[in-house]
């Protein structure tokens, strides 16, 4: 069955400032879309936001899997309706080991764990990710690569409808790049996974090979195209893309907190001429 996931003119804001201002991207099964842009643009906001992190607070728009709203439901809801995100910083999780967590998570799902140690051997094999790793407590004492490579272990295992990836490629050796990346697409054939991969760089989506790229820049989306998209980045790079698109704010700056002292139009110098 195909799926879709859609997120319509989504705004949100942290802490009352704005970061989100009107986002759309629709995914539907099996096709991967990658959201580029540079950082502070809002990225792993979309991230946050999307999955439920407490402090993000949506003021409009929507986020809907096969019509069903994510927006304002916990983050183990949103899981169960399909989506996964594998996080830009993954924390880390002592004492809880992989194998736990993802039994945990399928059997919640009401989803079978009987052969469970058999899949994740075979997906560790996959990943070349060691049993030392399978071992140890989730992302504990991990380097960049082996959290990246677990991540991508998790998604294989819990098979949700969509991936969203926030800069999988950070922190990534060429080696760990290529086998997360094939994976990742292999998934969208074998279980018909929809991803949206969130980069800055070009270099994953040389792997990935996503269908649809596009461009964020100060919480919006700018630009949206195939592949060529992307080319055309790394040609003119973010600030000449803005330039051709004729757009000035790339990136998001939280105004300074109202402070009178910081106002230049309110003499702060006690040396001051006050005639001057
Ligand atoms: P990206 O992932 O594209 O680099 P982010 O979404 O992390 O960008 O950040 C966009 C802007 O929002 C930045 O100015 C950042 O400082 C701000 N921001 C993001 N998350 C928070 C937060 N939890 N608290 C305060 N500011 C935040
Ligand atoms: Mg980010």
């Amino acid at each position: 069955m195909s799926h879709e996931l859609r997120i319509a003119d989504l705004h949100a804001t942290v802490a009352g400032f704005e970061i989100l201002r009107g986002v759309s991207v629709t995914v539907r099964s099996g096709e991967v879309h990658a959201i580029m842009g540079p950082n502070g643009c809002g990225k792993s906001t979309l991230t946050h936001t999307l999955m439920g992190r407490a402090d993000y607070e949506v003021t409009a728009g929507s986020a809907t899997i096969d019509g069903n709203e994510l927006l304002g439901r916990p983050t183990w809801e949103r899981a169960q309706a399909g989506l996964f995100v594998a996080m830009q910083y993954p924390v880390e999780i002592p004492g809880v080991r992989v194998t736990d967590l993802v039994g945990a998570a399928l059997q919640a799902g009401g989803a079978p764990t009987d052969d469970l140690d058999t899949r994740i051997a075979a997906e560790a094999d996959r990943l070349a990710v060691r049993d030392e790793f399978l071992e140890r407590g989730v992302n504990d004492e991990f380097s960049g690569g082996e959290k990246k490579r677990v991540e991508t272990l998790q998604l294989a295992l819990l098979q949700p409808h969509f991936a969203i990836l926030d800069e999988i490629d950070s922190g990534l050796d060429v080696d760990a790049l290529r086998d997360v990346a094939r994976r990742v697409r292999a998934m969208t054939t074998e279980h018909d996974l929809g991803v949206l991969a969130i980069t800055h760089y070009s270099r994953l989506l040389e792997e990935l090979r996503p269908d649809f790229i596009h461009v964020m820049m100060a919480g919006k989306i700018v630009a949206s195209g195939g592949p060529e998209l992307a080319d055309r980045l790394e040609a003119d790079g973010y600030e000449g893309l803005a330039g051709e698109l004729g757009i000035d704010e790339l990136v998001l700056r939280r105004p300074e907190a109202a402070d009178p002292f910081g106002d230049p139009t309110i003499a702060t110098n006690p040396f001051a001429d006050p005639l001057g």
